[in-house]
């Protein structure tokens, strides 16, 4: 069984996809979709040598060797032209880092249709990148598992060049900030703490600063306390 995180990835994931997943690990992902029936075929990639066994091992042991291949590769490095690969998951890094494997092969996504993206933190920047970069955020969830909070995107090529958010949307999501969720409630209720805590420190000298951080928790209250 997957953990809630990862399951939320797999939920993203569209039936009969031909799987990379970037940063594998120890294959939980892949093997759970495979397994399940959802996917037949998939690329396990990883650029670190001992995860990298941890992967082969895993796949070997649930018999899986004919349906996922298991490559020691730097992201998008590990697929193939012959894979046809439609579906590229990325998840449980920063959000910097999965913006720059993006950036490192552009042009190897082109006939990928599918991104699935969960990002540890960076949300914000991955956002900006990925608007400035061609692509679309469909859909996105915001889940809580072992006290820390997630958030996922699933991510198409823009149809149009309009495909433009606003900052507030960049900042929050375009969708978790129109659903409202309790966790995403919590999560910038949290947020906004930490920046009061912040701002109680520092001193009135440093007006501008403080400026920033009230515009900041006044932001939050608004997005929180607007109605749908
Ligand atoms: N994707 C799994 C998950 O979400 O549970 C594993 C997440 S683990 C914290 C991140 C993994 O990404 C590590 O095993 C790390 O070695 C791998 N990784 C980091 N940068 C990578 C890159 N450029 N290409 C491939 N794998 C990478």
């Amino acid at each position: 069984k997957l953990s809630k995180r990862l399951q939320a990835v797999a939920d993203f994931v569209p039936d009969n996809a031909r799987l990379l997943d970037v940063g594998s690990d120890h294959a939980y992902l892949p093997i759970n979709l495979i397994r399940t029936g959802k996917i037949n075929f998939a690329v396990a990639g990883e650029v670190v040598k001992g995860p990298f066994e941890s992967a082969v091992d895993n796949v070997r042991v649930s018999n899986l060797t004919d349906k996922i291949t298991v490559r020691l590769a730097n992201g998008l490095v590990a697929m193939t032209a012959d894979d046809a690969i439609n579906t590229v998951t990325i998840a449980g890094m920063g959000g910097n880092l999965i913006a720059e494997i993006l950036a490192a092969d552009t042009a190897k996504l082109e006939k990928v249709e599918t991104l699935i993206l969960q990002p540890n933190n960076g949300e914000k920047f991955l956002r900006t990148w990925l608007v400035a970069n061609g692509f679309s955020i469909s859909d996105e969830r915001i889940l809580s598992e072992h006290d820390k909070i997630y958030e996922l995107m699933r991510v198409r090529h823009a149809k149009n060049t309009n495909a433009n958010l606003t900052s507030d949307e960049l900042t929050f999501g375009k969708y978790l900030m129109n659903e409202k969720s309790a966790v995403f409630k919590a999560k910038w209720r949290a947020e906004q703490l930490n920046m009061q805590k912040i701002l109680d420190k520092l001193p009135a000298a440093a007006a501008e600063k403080r400026q920033m951080f009230q515009e900041k928790i006044e932001k939050i209250e608004a997005i929180l306390n607007a109605s749908k």
